[in-house]
């Protein structure tokens, strides 16, 4: 199989935000794959074990996500690809997927795997908006994964409940918490990761214009949620408690 799985470096997701110029500060943050994306990466891992075939990981980023992309090789992908995110100023999900697909639309992937959202952006619009470009099917929050030929019988997470699909390959999926439980890379894994081939394009080498890329959305405001006051508790005889607490939801907190 030729499979494909499309990536993004993330914060960690144990990190404390903080805003600086109207934007989320990476100053001295830790990064990682996007959670998502690691279901994804062990998910082709998977697959390529049962039927054979190449794992291909790619990432849109700065320079710094080819240690992401080192990872995913660790955890047992074949190839990766880097392409440079630099040329476009303003990008949002439209420009996510537009370079990816000009990247994929030759490349005969038999299935691309994404995450079913970022934890940081988190719009979850970057594997639909392939599969439109590309012109294929997608099914999303998938939670398990059988391909039988060119079909794949899909769970997918539906509010809690399971939906069985049957699709087409090729096909885009986007994984969902409980597809998998991703592997660490091994120290094997590692070494080998070191001397696996990771190719680098940008916009220019792939002949995308920046004006063709560029957001079709813009950031207005980026703010953190209201910071909580410390909580009250009441002492004493239950009745006068349950007064106090009555007359606090009405005049303090309002919501009576
Ligand atoms: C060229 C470029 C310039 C950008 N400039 C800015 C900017 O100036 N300011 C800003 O705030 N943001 C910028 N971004 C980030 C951009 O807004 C988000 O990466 C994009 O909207 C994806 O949205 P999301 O994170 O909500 O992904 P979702 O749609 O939630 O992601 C779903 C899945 O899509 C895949 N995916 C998402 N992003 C990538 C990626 N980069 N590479 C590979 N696979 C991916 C992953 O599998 C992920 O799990 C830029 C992105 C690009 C590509």
């Amino acid at each position: 199989m030729n499979i494909y799985v499309i990536m993004k470096r993330t914060f960690d997701t144990e990190e404390k935000i903080s805003i600086k110029n109207g934007k989320v500060s990476d100053d001295g943050a830790t990064f990682i794959i996007n959670p998502y994306d690691e279901y994804a990466v062990e998910e082709a891992i998977k697959l390529k074990e049962e039927h054979g075939g190449e794992i291909t990981v790619v990432t849109i980023g700065e320079e710094e996500a080819e240690k992401e992309l080192r990872t995913a090789l660790a955890m047992g992908a074949d190839k990766a690809v880097h392409i440079s995110d630099e040329d476009v100023e303003d990008g949002d999900a439209f420009s996510t997927a537009a370079i990816l697909a000009t990247f994929l639309k030759d490349k005969e992937a038999d299935i691309i795997l994404a995450g079913n959202v970022t934890v940081d952006s988190s719009s979850g619009q970057v594997g639909p908006r392939l599969a439109e470009e590309l012109g294929i099917g997608v099914v999303t929050t998938i939670t398990k994964l059988t391909v039988d030929g060119d079909k794949a019988i899909i769970e997918r997470d539906v509010e809690g409940d399971i939906e069985i699909v049957e699709a087409q390959l090729p096909l885009v999926v986007t994984c969902q918490q409980g597809l998998n439980e991703p592997r660490y890379p091994s120290l094997p894994g590692i070494m080998k990761a070191k001397k696996k081939p990771l190719e680098r394009f940008d916009l220019d080498d792939l002949d995308i214009e920046e004006d063709d890329v560029e957001g079709k959305s813009k950031t207005i405001e980026v703010s953190l949620p209201p910071v909580k006051g410390a909580g009250k508790i009441l002492n004493g005889d239950l009745k006068v408690q349950a007064q106090e607490l009555i007359s606090l939801l009405k005049t303090e907190a309002k919501v009576i």
